[in-house]
């Protein structure tokens, strides 16, 4: 067997690979040319069926735990190393796409065919892991399998948790035949990485093919309320109302400036606004806004958030209306870990590949895998950075740089004492 000495010379099958994404791309496939495989449906079943076919048809052992995540482990010349983990998830949204998710736990597999096919021995085990419910479309919360297999979310609400069509998760997850006996906690990890379409349009709008990426922003969800005066809209002068309406336009409007003042990092979101009374000539008496508001830094983040509350109070002591700032959820700025951020950066350079270090403004299972084990990601770009979405598209040449970059920075890890 050779050792990966020789592995820098190693590169993945992007046609293979490619093959495989537009086979599960079938399972759920949508008329319009996207992907409908909810978590813990019948088409879940059958595209965790056709991934543990072609695992063990390349060698692999399986396990599944108690919230359905599949392991395929490939072994290591050392069985007592700490695993090299690869993966994601092969949920979709209801109108899902065919890279989101399905690219990083089949770049996972492609690794280990690549391997299998030049004989290549590692010295840790390497397992492709596929997470359950990453999407969060039929269960909530989203990435509870990961979340739940890290201890951040306890498996007994995650169980009696029901989809809108009736079932509990643990229901479902028998019913697929994904209830494994495995516990569903840690083991010892050398390194987890998972490949990811970007679903942003930063790599495509700078002309990259790979993101290095270094972590994952922090993201706040709040729900605003402003109380006011109801008024008739006819005879009460503007200068006379209480308007918990005009409050919000003027929140809106000036924070969205502040904010803008930062960095092109800060970002700000009012994606629901409801008023009551509903009624279009009537001052409303209460307005109620969601606001998500993002930021790698903490600080930066901290700081956001005192502008807005500060702004709040100015503006509804100005117009005589009443507000309350509730967070609602509050998930951390994560910095992904040194070593694995630089083993994929090395890769992309070495390879030759255009690259950026990036961070995610999305959420991800790594998320939750970079709070017990050392976790990097890596991004290519998606065409428009449209996702969740049917139309979600990515060229095959850039799923194979981001596969490639896998390997490379899986065989680096592995060489390490
Ligand atoms: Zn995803």
């Amino acid at each position: 067997m050779n050792a990966p000495l020789g592995g820098l010379s190693i590169r993945i099958d992007g046609e293979r690979l490619w093959r495989s994404l537009m086979d599960m791309a079938e399972v759920g496939a949508t008329a319009s040319g996207g992907c409908n495989r909810q978590a813990l449906s019948d088409e879940d079943r059958i595209g965790r069926d056709l991934f543990c076919t072609w695992a063990t048809e390349a060698g692999c052992e399986i396990r599944v735990d108690e919230m359905g995540n599949i392991f395929a482990r490939r072994p290591g010349r050392d069985p007592s190393r700490a695993v090299i983990l690869i993966g994601s998830h092969l949920d979709t949204q209801p109108t899902g796409g065919k890279f989101d998710g399905v690219y990083g736990v089949l770049s996972g597999l492609e690794v280990l065919r690549t391997l299998n096919a030049c004989d290549a021995e590692t010295n840790s085990p390497v397992e492709v892991v596929v997470w359950t419910n990453e999407e969060g479309a039929r269960f909530t919360p989203a990435m509870n399998g990961s979340g739940v297999w890290a201890g951040v979310i306890d498996q007994a609400e995650a169980y009696a948790q029901r989809c809108v069509d009736g079932p509990s998760f643990r229901e479902e997850l028998n019913r697929i035949g994904y209830l494994g006996s495995h516990s569903a906690s840690p083991f010892p990890i050398r390194a987890a990485f998972e490949v990811h379409i970007e679903q942003g349009p930063v790599l495509e709008s700078e002309g990259k093919q790979i993101g290095v990426v270094t972590g994952v922003q922090g993201m706040r969800w709040y729900d605003l309320t402003v109380d006011g005066v109801p008024a008739h809209a006819g005879t009460t002068p503007m200068t006379m109302r209480r308007d918990p309406m005009q409050s919000v336009a003027q929140i809106i409007s000036k924070i969205s400036d502040q904010l803008e003042a930062i960095d092109s990092d800060a970002r700000i979101t009012f994606g629901v606004l409801h008023s009551e009374p509903m009624s279009r000539n009537t001052v409303p008496q209460r307005v109620r806004a969601s606001v998500d508001l993002r930021h790698p830094n903490l600080a930066t983040l901290d700081h956001m958030e005192s502008l807005l509350r500060d702004l709040i109070n100015d503006e509804c002591k100005q117009r005589g209306t009443i507000a309350t700032l509730d967070c609602i959820w509050d998930s951390p700025a994560i910095t992904f870990d040194d070593n694995c951020v630089e083993s994929v950066r090395a890769a992309a350079k070495r390879l030759n590949y255009r690259f950026l270090d990036i961070v995610s403004g999305a959420g991800h299972d790594s998320v939750y895998v970079s709070q017990v084990a050392p976790t990097a990601m890596i991004f290519v770009p998606c065409a428009g950075g449209l996702s969740h979405n049917e139309a979600e598209s990515a060229t095959a040449d850039d799923l194979a740089a981001g596969c490639n970059v896998l390997l490379q920075a899986v065989l680096t890890i592995d060489e390490l004492e």
